[in-house]
């Protein structure tokens, strides 16, 4: 069995933003020369997620909108965490609603989608450099 690690850089210029990182994950897959098994792909941070759904823009409108109805990012005070002089507590909990991580199906090597997925990065606490794991096992 072959393995293959790649880690991946964003860096947002907003606090929030989702990125479809769809292509560089198929480049990484392409580099791994795995044909069949298994591709991982995770956020390396608790205030952002990895996540698969639709790339509609009206759509990634709809989950900020939804995520700041349930955890807003202000009153920052609002939230224990912050106490610790921090202001990112939202984004710790849009990170676990959003999801840690992926895992899609390598056949024939390409990654074994439904029609409409694609994998997105959804960043809660952006503005800094952060990474994302691409980890593919297989053959
Ligand atoms: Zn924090």
């Amino acid at each position: 069995m072959k393995s293959f690690r790649k880690e991946l850089w964003f860096q947002t210029p907003r606090r929030r933003a989702f990125i479809n990182i769809t292509p560089q994950v198929e480049a990484a897959l392409v580099e791994s020369g795995i044909r069949e098994g298994l591709c991982l792909v995770n956020a390396m941070h608790i205030t952002a997620s990895v996540f698969i759904n639709d790339d509609e823009p009206g759509l990634h409108a709809d989950f900020d909108r939804w995520l700041e109805g349930i955890a807003p990012h202000e009153p920052i005070r609002r939230y224990r965490h912050n106490d610790t002089g921090e202001d990112n507590a939202d984004a710790h909990l849009k990170r676990t609603i959003m999801g840690r991580e992926v895992v899609v199906a390598v056949t024939d090597g390409g990654l074994d989608f439904g029609t409409w997925e694609r994998i997105f990065y959804g960043e809660f606490d952006g503005r800094r450099k952060k990474r994302v794991l691409v980890k593919i096992i297989g053959e």
